[in-house]
């Protein structure tokens, strides 16, 4: 099969073969085109979609299934299911359901490269908490983090704490020692505990600037302190809601397009029409016509309802960004960050480099991304219809 458009990484305009799983030639051609060629997008970090909820009691093998569909509709090629905080048997029912999902379709396991467990171990706060439910926050666990992978059948790869447990230290070397990626999130430290975690090994601030107290301390701060500190990268949710305009592009600026990555953290009402939906875990919430979802009768934040395409759009909306800067943050650095560059060469377009390609078109008068064709390992899986 060749594939015909414009690399977004260097603009140049190609004609492309896929050869089973992985890319072949690549040639370059004269061609009038607007849809642009990309490396296969990868959101670290999605609850649901489209009404299917990773974190419901009810999830099933088939719904994650589903749900890894619909997130080929919207040109995601992988992701991250993100367990969040509940009692451990909840969590461990997620995980079971998910490594179901993976044993039954290779495609999905292609797709679900690891899971994300956000929490417990989180402040126990208003503000840092976020959504998650107060009565099952808990110290982080290494017993109950090695449960968990039995139940996952060793399928999780990123885990988001909040560092101001004393028994923090300790459980990012061990989850480091075994190759998971450690993230910093829904967190009340201070500048010596954020410190002390990144010593230990962490190296993602988990959506940077959300999950935060409402007042803070102008500065020092934990936003700051995430912000300035090198080795750590970040993710930022860019639906229009969790973070104005001007915190994106300044906080981007301040982190680097090169260690930043873009996540939809996208909730199960996600792609569903505007109205009030009930939730298993967020109670009654009220998706507006605008994308915000909001908890029933309240301006709280319920979560995001955006998926990758907006969150990008959105950045390249709001801050200098060019098309292959914006691009490098939802492929190739959540791909590195998943040490899937090295492993199964994806995150970018190059002969030899494994067929996961996300094609779309950019509309330059409403600035919407439109995607248009979605391969996962060299399969058409998402085709837009003309
Ligand atoms: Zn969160």
């Amino acid at each position: 099969m060749w594939i015909e458009g414009r690399l977004v990484e260097n603009n140049q305009t190609v004609r492309l073969q896929v050869n089973g799983a992985t890319i072949g030639n690549i040639e370059a051609v004269n061609l009038d085109t607007s849809v642009w060629i990309a490396p296969g997008w990868i959101d670290i970090q999605v609850n649901g979609y489209g009404g299917y909820d990773v974190n419901a009691p009810g999830v099933t093998p088939e719904s994650i299934i589903a749900l890894t569909r619909l997130l080929w509709q919207r040109g995601v090629t992988a992701f991250c299911p993100t367990v969040i905080t509940a009692s451990e048997e909840a969590i461990c029912h997620s995980l079971e359901a998910i490594a179901l999902a993976c044993e039954r379709d290779q495609r999905v396991a292609h797709a679900i490269p690891c899971i994300h467990v956000e929490g417990p171990a989180i402040s126990r706060e208003d503000g840092p908490r976020g959504a998650h439910p107060r009565s099952h926050v808990r110290a982080p666990d290494i017993a109950e983090y090695r449960r968990w992978q039995v139940a996952a059948k060793g399928r999780i790869g990123l885990v988001t704490l909040a560092p101001e447990y004393p028994q923090a230290r300790e459980y990012i070397q061990a989850l480091n020692a075994e190759n998971v990626v450690v993230a910093i999130g829904h967190t009340a430290a201070s500048s010596e505990q954020i410190q002390e975690a990144v010593n230990a090994g962490a190296r993602l601030a988990t959506h940077l600037g959300n999950g935060a107290h409402a007042q803070l301390k102008r500065h020092p701060n934990y936003i700051w302190e995430q912000l300035a500190e090198d080795r750590l990268l970040a993710s930022f949710i860019c639906d229009g809601h969790h973070l104005a305009p001007a915190v994106m592009k300044a906080m981007l600026r301040a982190k680097g397009i090169g260690s930043s990555i873009l996540i939809s953290d996208a909730v199960a009402v996600a792609g569903l029409a505007p109205g009030l939906y009930e939730t298993p875990v967020g109670g009654k919430v009220e998706l507006l016509a605008n994308g915000r979802l909001n908890l029933y009768g309240t301006p709280l934040l319920a979560g995001s309802v955006s998926s990758l395409p907006e969150c990008l759009a959105n950045v390249l909306r709001y801050t200098d960004t060019t098309l292959s800067e914006g691009v490098r943050m939802v492929s190739t650095h959540p791909g590195q960050l998943l040490q899937l560059d090295a492993r199964e060469k994806r995150g970018s377009v190059v002969s030899g480099s494994a067929a996961d390609l996300t094609l779309f078109r950019f509309d330059a008068a409403t600035g919407d991304i439109i995607i248009e064709t979605t391969l996962v390992q060299g399969e058409v899986v998402y085709q837009r219809l003309a």
